[in-house]
């Protein structure tokens, strides 16, 4: 059964009849306003699929760049394919989110194994892709083959949330499905790619998160927000998690020329990038070289060696979700292996190497610092 406070808004809205006026105006809005994006108007599904992966959990200004690169450097899905990860981590370096990468590299080989080498169009092929959901593989189908697919990212999730005054979770349960059926009534019988290309463009360019920009919007006239004045209250604003602070050491750890690095395993933030031998420490501020037995201990864990911390080098700040890092980068010295297997996979780096690795951005700064590039 449907939440009382959407049924009849849904029953108004979902009329076959209403929709037309709708795109019309959406379309005629979108033919001078759309966003001009390097993987917009190419018809080919293998950059509409990269750029989709990239769009997971990142704006749309961060990921241009890195676009651009990672297709110049891996132009089709069989050069994607064939690329060792260690070189396509490094083009993806700096997009976070690592497994997007890693599993977009999977399903490249899959594609080849199983398709020739050609995207599949088949819906149920798409969604049985590594790192392919939903949204995802509505998009790519959509938008590179014209299929009459719905999509729901953050910016339509809001739109349509809002067009039809829809409150509580939208990401769960019987609201969620409401939006997703709304979100495929809203597509015509032809063209749905270009009808979602432009409700995301609307979500993202006029229907804001804060202070939409209704007076501008060539379908107010639709949005059941608007006329009850609900704008600033649907989407309900996300709880916010509790910020945490805390304090990590990395160390530089030299021999015959070479730098110890470890490589976070499968299942971590960083999974698959390298890195200094790096912990978190309880120590007080100023961190002083007296020894940290605890910080020592996580670092054997880590790297399987016994490693002392040394002379501060140098100190800076970052953010990962909810934490607010305080890394001091010190000298370190290495006593050897422990008996104990190391948590993560060791190497050591010449500087040249250290160039070409993937490294997580705080190790890519590090890296810029001592060697002052
Ligand atoms: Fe969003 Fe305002 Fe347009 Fe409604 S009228 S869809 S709230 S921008």
């Amino acid at each position: 059964m449907l939440p009382a406070d959407i049924s009849q808004n849904l029953f108004l809205l979902m009329q076959s009849e209403s929709f037309a006026p709708f795109r019309r105006k959406l379309i005629r809005w979108y033919a001078t306003h759309a966003r001009l994006l390097p993987w917009r108007d190419v018809a080919d599904s293998y950059y509409v699929w990269v750029s989709e992966i990239m769009l997971q959990q990142t704006t749309t200004q961060a990921v241009q760049g890195y676009f651009d690169r990672f297709i110049k450097a891996f132009p089709t899905i069989q050069s994607l394919a064939e690329a060792d990860l260690d070189s396509v981590n490094r083009h993806w370096e700096g997009l976070g989110y690592y497994r997007r990468c890693a599993l977009l590299h999977k399903a490249a080989k899959e594609i080849v194994v199983r398709f020739g080498g050609e995207f599949p169009r088949n819906y149920e092929d798409v969604r049985n892709l590594p790192g392919v959901g939903r949204y995802t593989a509505g998009a790519i189908l959509s938008i590179a083959f014209g299929q009459r697919l719905p999509i729901l990212e953050a910016n339509t999730l809001r739109l349509h949330a809002r067009l039809l005054a829809m409150r509580g979770s939208l990401l769960h349960g019987e609201t969620n499905a409401r939006l997703w059926e709304f979100a495929e009534a809203i597509l015509p019988r032809t063209g749905s790619g270009k009808i979602n290309q432009a409700l995301m463009d609307l979500g993202s360019l006029v229907c804001t998160p804060k202070s939409p920009k209704c007076a501008e919007c060539p379908v107010i006239a639709f949005c059941e927000s608007a006329k009850q004045g609900l704008q600033s209250v649907i989407p309900s604003p996300k709880t916010k998690e509790q910020t945490e602070y805390r304090t990590e050491v990395a160390l530089l750890i030299q021999k015959k020329g070479k730098t110890l690095l470890i490589r976070y395993p499968e299942g971590q933030r960083w999974a698959g990038l390298w890195d200094f031998p790096r912990a978190k420490t309880e120590a007080e501020l100023p961190l002083s070289s007296a020894t940290d037995t605890v910080l020592q201990k996580r670092l054997s864990e880590l790297t399987g060696r016994k490693l002392t911390q040394g002379r501060l080098i140098c100190s800076l700040k970052h953010s990962v979700t909810k934490y607010r890092i305080t890394l001091f980068f010190c000298e370190g010295t290495d006593a050897g292996k422990t008996s104990k297997a190391a948590l993560c996979e060791t190497c050591w780096a010449t500087l040249a190497e250290l160039q070409k690795l993937p490294l997580n951005s705080t190790a890519r700064k590090l890296v810029c610092n001592i060697t002052g590039t």
